[in-house]
């Protein structure tokens, strides 16, 4: 997992590896001349028992004698991964390897941490726990469903919660934002193929973005990594008009566009702010709330507890990306960003782009702006 913005972002997190020294439990009992099995053959034939949907063999990789809870919980995992369509699924010591069909071959893999306990019975390796706090997916929880389009892989969380038909209205709503954004010319900048997951579990969302708090004022998220993910917060999302999905799903779109055009650390307040631009058309600069702004955005603005000081914080870094737009032209936000990624600071990609300093950019947006 890699860096997260969020249209309503509470809190932006880096995923933390945990690292838990894996356990092996030496059987006391006596084992044959050939020894344990390996550990590597149990992760062969836990990956091969995903791969083939083989319900029975992946349960053989799990300790007979575990907890009930954790058989539970890997019957869970099974029914969830067997549903999704992986073209890589592979299992190793620190973590599991995974690339899902549909997506260009040359696509990398996602690597999550995971670290899992393993026992030794009468010579058999097993799988007998799993370290706290590593990285969950949604398939952690169940069966999902899954959506998979020209352009998209969606795949829904499928609790009691979910309305049927939701998966493929999602997917519309997806194949929605893409169309405008290709309308709006960042075709060349959208990957081949976007994968998007949601579910309406609050719980379930902070386990699988390792994030805390209250996340029910999130809409959705955007994951950096080999393969970026954008998780929806259904909970709040799947309630509103089509309309505000499309909405949302273009900008966290647009965030997938602005972390691979600027790599993974652009100021916060342009990323928030083109999303915002991008996934409303383009709009002007329209006229601000008296009174007018007198600052861009600050970083901490759009980690604020204050809902009234985070509303600001994306409608002054919205308006600053149009006025900027207007005055050196609708690729200029972007270029902005294109620069950053290319190795320049925010100060220098103002000198570029803007053709001055910042601080030249910023008050003559709050004089227009006022
Ligand atoms: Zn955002």
């Amino acid at each position: 997992m890699g860096r997260i913005a969020t249209r309503v972002l509470a809190k932006r997190a880096i995923a933390v590896a945990i690292t838990v020294a894996m356990v092996l439990v030496a059987a006391s009992c006596a084992s044959g001349p050939a020894g344990p099995e390996p550990v590597g053959a149990l992760w062969a034939r836990r990956s091969a028992a995903v791969m083939a949907s083989d319900h029975v063999a992946f349960m053989a990789t799990v300790d007979p004698e575990a907890p009930a809870p954790f058989r539970q919980a890997q019957e869970r995992l099974f029914a969830g991964l067997s549903s999704v369509p992986f073209a890589v699924y592979a299992v190793s010591h620190d973590g599991v390897r995974w690339r899902l069909d549909g997506f260009p071959a040359d696509t990398p893999v996602v690597f999550d941490s995971l670290r899992y306990e393993t026992i030794v019975r009468d010579g058999s390796r097993y799988v007998s726990g799993q370290a706290p706090g590593a990285a969950t997916q949604l398939w952690d929880y169940g069966p999902l469903a899954v959506v998979e389009s020209d352009a998209s892989t969606v795949i829904v969380a499928t609790d009691g919660a979910v309305v049927t038909g939701r998966p493929s209205e999602l997917s519309s709503i997806v194949a929605g934002a893409q169309a405008s954004l290709v309308a709006a010319g960042l075709g060349p900048h959208l990957p081949e193929r976007a994968l998007v997951m949601a579910t309406p579990v609050e719980a379930h969302l902070a386990a699988i973005l390792q994030v805390d708090g209250d996340l029910s004022r999130f809409n959705a998220f955007t994951v950096t990594g080999p393969v970026p993910l954008i998780v929806v917060n259904d909970a709040v999302v799947a309630g509103l008009p089509v309309a505000d999905q499309t909405i949302t799903l273009a900008h966290e779109l647009v965030h997938v566009v602005g972390f691979g055009v600027a790599g993974d650390a652009p100021p916060v307040w342009l990323l928030e702010g083109l999303a915002e631009w991008y996934a409303h058309d383009r709009p002007p600069p329209g006229p601000s709330p008296s009174p007018g702004p007198t600052s861009l955005p600050s970083d901490d603005e759009f980690l604020s507890a204050s809902v009234d000081v985070v509303q600001s914080a994306y409608g002054r870094a919205s308006s600053a990306i149009a006025f900027l737009a207007e005055r050196r032209g609708s690729d200029a936000p972007l270029r902005l960003l294109e620069v950053i990624g290319e190795g320049a600071s925010e100060a220098e990609a103002f000198d570029a782009v803007w053709g001055g300093p910042r601080a030249d950019f910023e008050a003559s947006w709050v004089e227009a702006a006022s």
